[in-house]
């Protein structure tokens, strides 16, 4: 669609970032283009309402800067779910596997209710696992969390595999 071309546009490949040979999908260029950036907010902003959500959950860091404008545009609540240590509430937190060792999400205890409709937000959906362990944290609270929605999703790492019963829209799938 015409958020798909959009986001192409202003998508940037970097190579060999943070490792040799991987190429990394830079978004600050649609990010510093404000018409860009307005159709693919505007984008899942449509997807968030025509799934009823009550709340969007934002992934650190990338996720934070997509999440909010949609949570504001559509009048829901914001969750960030952030890397370990950094909430400063109670919280509920899980620990999953990278290729070479760990990483551990959090999420503050009360941070939504039972019952509400959570979509979930992030920039790439790459192997999956930290999307994973982001909807254990919030299934584990009580929400029910009806999407995962990516600007993109990598394929050929079969993100979607972890991810499970989830389900992920893309805007752009490469
Ligand atoms: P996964 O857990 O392997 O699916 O990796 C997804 C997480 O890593 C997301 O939070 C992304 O922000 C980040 N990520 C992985 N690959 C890229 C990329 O090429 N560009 C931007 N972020 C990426």
């Amino acid at each position: 669609g015409a958020a798909a071309e959009v986001l192409a546009a202003h998508v940037r490949d970097v190579q060999d970032f943070p490792k040799p040979g991987v190429v990394f999908k830079d978004i600050t260029p649609l990010l510093s283009t404000p018409a860009a950036f307005g159709v693919v907010i505007g984008a899942l902003a449509d997807l968030a309402r025509d799934l009823s959500v009550t709340t969007i959950a934002g992934i650190e860091a990338r996720g934070f800067l997509l999440a909010a404008p949609v949570a504001d545009r559509i009048g829901a609540g914001l969750v960030p779910v952030r890397k370990a240590g950094k909430l400063p509430g109670a919280t509920r937190r899980e620990t999953y596997d990278l290729e070479y060792g760990t990483a551990t999400l959090e999420i503050h205890q009360d941070a939504v209710a039972a019952g509400e409709r959570v979509l979930l937000v992030d920039d790439v959906l790459a192997t999956g696992g930290t999307a994973a362990a982001a909807h254990n944290l919030l299934r584990g609270c009580g929400a029910d969390v009806v999407g995962l929605a990516v600007l993109m999703e990598l394929s050929f790492l079969a993100g979607r595999d972890r991810t499970g019963a989830l389900p992920v829209t893309s805007i752009m799938t490469l």
